[in-house]
């Protein structure tokens, strides 16, 4: 049988820095990306390719406040849907191409991917994710009012609108997921987080304003494969103790005991490495067997045992 992995690449596969937002720059970065993942793919592995999408939903966000005036708004869990087809569609691309350089027989296919959040999550109760515009105080209270928005002050350079970012409870194309990968397709899923959804009254699904951390939904979905390998493809070759520090210490293996106690010790903050690491620690206690975190020009080396951070039960 051939293993499955689920790679969840980071935002630096589509944005390198600040001078190459375009999308052009974004598909660049996308083909580069893909580039190690087929050489994965092409070493024998299934492989299922999840991705970051904040800085795109920022951009989309920023367009509908710019041309509120003329256009309706466009809501998040929209936005959410946008960013799926129009990143699925640059990895689909260079993958279709980077396959048919290897002589592989394979297609890559986007599903739109909606998760479930749970209504009761008490991420609702303290939304904290700074999401659109800084605006002033005056547009923010009118915002609150008008649109209910939660919004907040932000160190002193404005007022953001806030939402929840919730765990992610059930992905609901899960099984259509699953009956991709059967058929041999590449599927890239669950991007951005996915779009999160709640079941309402009536038992039908609403989409929600928040936002869904793309690694625990990455974890999520390669526990509910179940997929062999769960791969997080960020900017970094391997996780430190002590990152930047002159004790910096770079990490191979890491046992689920060792997660636990580094993460708790505060060695990996809270908006990069923590979640990650979170993500890696929930995909073993449910029955993971392995995770690795990487960047992409090192998948091959790692997958060799050569480097990368390890994590095993
Ligand atoms: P992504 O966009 O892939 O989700 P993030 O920028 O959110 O990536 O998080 C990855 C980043 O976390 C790395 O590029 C690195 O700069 C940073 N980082 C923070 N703490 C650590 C650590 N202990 N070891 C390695 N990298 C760390
Ligand atoms: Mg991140």
């Amino acid at each position: 049988m051939t293993k499955l992995a689920v790679v969840a690449v980071g935002g630096n596969a589509l944005i390198k820095d600040e001078q190459h937002r375009q999308v052009r720059d974004q598909y660049a970065a996308a083909v580069e990306s893909m580039r190690h993942i087929a050489a994965m793919i092409a070493a024998g592995w299934n492989v299922v390719i999840t991705h970051g999408n904040g800085p795109q939903v920022g951009f989309i966000l920023r367009r509908s406040e710019l041309s509120r005036h003329e256009l309706h708004e466009v809501p998040l869990d929209s936005c959410g849907a946008d960013t799926q087809g129009a990143i699925g569609y640059m990895f689909q691309k260079a993958l279709r191409n980077e396959f048919l350089r290897r002589g592989l027989n394979r297609q890559a296919v986007t599903l739109v991917t909606q998760v479930e959040v749970d209504p009761n999550d008490p991420a609702f109760q303290r939304p904290s994710k700074p999401i659109g515009s800084f605006m002033s105080e005056a547009e923010a209270r009118a915002k609150q009012q008008t649109d209910g928005w939660s919004v907040v002050e932000d160190a002193g350079r404005g007022w953001r609108r806030v939402v929840a970012s919730p765990k992610p409870q059930r992905i609901v194309e899960r099984d259509a997921i699953l009956a991709l990968i059967q058929q041999g397709f590449v599927v890239i899923g669950v991007g951005g987080g996915g779009i999160p959804v709640m079941v309402d009254a009536a038992g039908d699904l609403q989409g929600v304003e928040a936002v869904i951390d793309k690694d625990y939904a990455s974890a999520l979905l390669a526990n509910s494969l179940p997929a062999d390998l769960f791969v997080i493809s960020t900017a970094v070759e391997r996780v430190a103790l002590n990152y930047n520090k002159p004790d910096q210490r770079w990490l191979d293996r890491l046992t689920l005991a060792e997660a636990r106690q580094y993460l708790a010790a505060g060695h990996f903050p809270k908006g990069s490495m923590a979640p990650k690491i979170e993500a890696m620690i929930s995909f073993l206690e449910r029955g993971g067997r392995q995770a690795l975190i990487t960047n992409p020009e090192n998948l091959g080396r790692a997958l060799a045992g050569e480097t990368g951070t390890w994590l095993t039960a």
